[in-house]
């Protein structure tokens, strides 16, 4: 297949794949998602085969209004309204009973669906010129998420019928997923809207133990997505728990030739051209913003090893520490 390469003034030919059944990588404000009619089922299909996604783990629904999502679940909580107001358009998913025009292989058989209201112009276009899409990540199973035109290039070129180039993503992680449909809202994974910011409007929320730790047997997986390797490289991730100081010691004395070092600005010159930089030190965004394009480089530029910073636990370093654990299989060194 031949994959065509667009730009933001080819909606309507990008709209015209989309109503043909085909799929589109599409520029959101999150990484680039991989786009299909959500309405249809077979073309929703496409998208597993084309990723080499497991057929159990569920997609994202994104709409332009919210009055779609009305339409796309069987029940819209006050709280979610609330979410909705403050948060839409934006990077929160929220997990809701589905109606009945949700295909199961958008649900993957569950009684739920995710649904997403986009910022970026190009995803909202698309969807008002077409459908609803049903869109993951435009990277192949387990890789890190694509924040580039090129990265999505890289893995789907032949696979899918077009990428649309918007340039680079703004929040450069998944968006937050966070499901109404129990009984306390539950953080299923982190993104750039932080469980502070959740929880100062709609009060508790709970964070599923999978969010930092692996699953375990026997653990209900709340997101299916949580049982699968994500995020990795090629090379082997290890993250360094400890004071700079300590970091800074250990990869000097453990510095091999194909090792580089996910650093801050403030720490590059300590390195040579293996320092990747994720942005000032407290520059959170940042190192959201540049963690994936960072791992891809790494991989991109031979190296076999990657030592990285073990994020904090909180706003949006939650969400940084969260893709880069699995990425490094949740290996962690105590300095
Ligand atoms: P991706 O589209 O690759 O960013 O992944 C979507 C994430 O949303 C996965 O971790 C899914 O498990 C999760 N997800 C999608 N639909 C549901 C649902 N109905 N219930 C719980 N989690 C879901
Ligand atoms: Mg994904």
């Amino acid at each position: 297949m031949k994959t065509l390469l667009l730009t933001e003034s080819d909606i309507d030919k990008a709209a015209e794949i989309i109503k043909n059944g085909g799929l589109v990588a599409i520029p959101t404000e999150t990484v680039y998602g991989l786009a299909a009619d959500a309405l249809n089922g077979e073309a929703v299909a496409k998208i597993f085969k084309a990723k080499g996604r497991p057929m159990d783990n569920p997609l994202i629904v994104h709409i332009s209004d919210v009055a779609q999502a009305e339409r796309l679940v069987s029940d819209f909580p006050q709280k979610a309204r609330t979410l909705a107001e403050n948060f839409w358009p934006g990077p929160l998913t929220m997990v809701l009973p589905k109606s009945e025009l949700i295909p199961d292989e958008v649900s993957a058989g569950l009684s739920t669906v995710a649904i997403r209201f986009p910022s970026h112009p190009i995803a909202r276009a698309l969807i008002s010129a077409s459908s609803p899409l049903a869109a993951p990540s435009a990277n192949l199973s387990g890789s890190p998420s694509p924040t580039t035109a090129n990265h999505v290039y890289d893995d789907m070129n032949g696979r899918i019928d077009a990428i649309i180039n918007g340039g680079e993503c703004d929040v450069g992680v998944e968006s937050t997923v966070i499901t109404l449909a129990e009984e306390t809202p539950t953080l299923l994974r982190p993104g750039g809207i932080t469980l502070e910011q959740l929880r100062e409007k709609i009060g508790e929320v709970k964070t599923h133990p999978a969010v930092l730790k692996p699953l375990e047997d026997g653990m209900n997986a709340a997101s299916p997505g949580m049982k699968y390797k994500h995020y990795s490289p090629k090379a082997e991730v290890i993250l360094l728990k400890g004071t700079q100081k300590e970091f800074l010691s250990y990869v000097r004395s453990h510095d091999g030739e194909r090792t580089a070092v996910l650093c801050y600005d403030e720490e590059k010159s300590f390195f040579a051209e293996n320092g990747i930089t994720l942005g000032g030190m407290t520059d959170y965004a940042s190192h959201a913003h540049r963690l994936f394009t960072s791992l891809r480089e790494a991989d991109r530029r031979g190296f076999k090893r990657i030592y990285a910073h073990c994020p904090s636990a909180e706003g949006i370093e939650l969400a940084v520490y969260n893709r880069i654990l699995r990425a490094a299989a949740f290996r962690i060194i105590e300095l």
